[in-house]
């Protein structure tokens, strides 16, 4: 039986990989950050929270990660875990450079002396392009130059470089995704998708009667996160160790994302959606397209779930879930938010 440490594992994509991996029989050993209050909904949702080995980690120490490595002797790792908000990087850039950048040279470092069998993989960004993405204004592909624009895509390239320097210097099987946008229920409810088919939710269902936006003519290249972690894998379990970019090739604004949410429950969005200054960004990139052409060509990957398919099964979702709260239901999802929620409706005051 295959082994597979994931760290990350309490965030969208770390979830969906290890029930992905789960299902073709690995054992899954997870790492995650202690909190005083654990953080397992994605993994109950998904209904693997007791299938996964549970290893408790800080990925900035390099002891902490060579322990974690000895306690799974993985044959793959998947280093998932990242301070993942651009605008958050700039509130706390060195964090940020410590997790999303210094943590990766610790597990390259740890298989380098522990292990170098150990096949290993990095989550690089489509963010690492910056600054060419407005200036191509065309489809980004592996050979497109990086210009980092904030801490967090500048951590990142650090990562993706050391990544291939261990590679090429030490011969290690060590690869970077470079992933555009890819979303479903499971994404954190600050980036835009889940914010918009979150609140539509509510809207139906009478407990909201707004949605705020800032930028609604920006374009992502946004695919369905569980096809992504696929291919994830495809690249540990290829002959080469080579960097892929995983997108899906289309690109689609914030307004038509908000056009179809409404569409889900046949209301106009007009009367909703209100524009609010506090949600625009300095540094935002109008367009973000990826060219998946080699993904497809070298390891077969295409991503199949449609943008319109994707917002249903996003609004549907939270729909799904709005309707269990008003029902009573105590649930496992997004368990602060929901929790902040519940105090609001039992009138009890929340201080900001
Ligand atoms: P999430 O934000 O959903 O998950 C991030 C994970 O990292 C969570 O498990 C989180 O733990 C963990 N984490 C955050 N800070 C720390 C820390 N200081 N120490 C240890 N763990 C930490 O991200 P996604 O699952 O969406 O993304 C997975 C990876 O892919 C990330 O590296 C992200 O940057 C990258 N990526 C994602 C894209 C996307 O569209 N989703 C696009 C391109 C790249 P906790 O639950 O405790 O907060
Ligand atoms: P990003 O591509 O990783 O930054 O993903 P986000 O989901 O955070 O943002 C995608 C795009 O949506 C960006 O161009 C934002 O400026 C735009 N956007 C418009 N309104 C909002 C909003 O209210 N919240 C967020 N997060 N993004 C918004």
């Amino acid at each position: 039986m295959k082994k597979a440490l994931v760290s990350g594992v309490t965030g969208q994509d770390g979830a969906y990989l290890s029930k992905y991996l789960l299902d073709k029989g690995y054992e899954v050993y997870g790492m995650y950050r202690r909190t005083s209050t654990p953080n397992f909904w994605r993994l109950d949702y998904l209904g693997i929270f007791d299938k996964i080995n549970i290893i408790s980690a800080d990925i900035t120490d390099f002891s902490s990660i060579l322990d974690a490595i000895k306690t799974s002797q993985p044959d793959e790792i998947y280093h998932l875990a990242a301070q993942s908000f651009v605008r958050a990087s700039f509130e706390s850039p060195i964090a940020t450079a410590n997790i999303d950048g210094i943590s990766t040279l610790n597990f390259l470092e740890a298989i380098r002396m522990y292990d170098e069998s150990i096949r290993f993989y990095f989550a690089g960004t489509s963010e690492m392009y910056g600054k060419s993405v407005q200036y191509q204004n065309k489809k980004l592909n592996e050979e497109s130059p990086f210009r980092p624009v904030s801490p967090y895509a500048a951590a990142k390239l650090y990562s993706y470089w050391v990544t291939k320097i261990y590679r090429d210097a030490y011969k290690l099987f060590s690869v970077s995704g470079i992933l555009f946008n890819h979303e479903s229920p499971l994404r954190g409810l600050e980036f835009v998708t889940r914010k918009i088919s979150n609140e539509v939710a509510r809207i139906q269902l009478g407990l909201s009667k707004e949605l705020r936006l800032g930028n609604m003519d920006s374009k992502r290249d946004w695919g369905y996160a569980p096809e992504y972690v696929e291919a994830m894998h495809t690249m540990l379990n290829s002959k080469n160790p080579k960097d892929y970019v995983l997108a899906t090739g289309e690109s689609h604004s914030v307004r038509e994302f908000v056009v179809e949410a409404f569409k889900v429950i046949g209301e106009n969005p007009g009367r909703y959606v209100k524009s609010d200054r506090t949600f625009l960004r300095h540094n935002d990139f109008d367009l973000v397209l990826g060219d998946p052409a080699n993904a497809r060509k070298e390891l077969g990957w295409k991503p199949k779930t449609s943008f319109k398919e994707l917002v249903k099964i996003m609004v549907k979702e939270d729909i799904k879930r709005w309707n269990l709260w008003q029902e009573g239901e105590r649930f496992p999802f997004d368990a602060p938010y929901y929790k902040e929620m519940d105090m609001k409706k039992k009138g009890r005051e929340i201080l900001e």
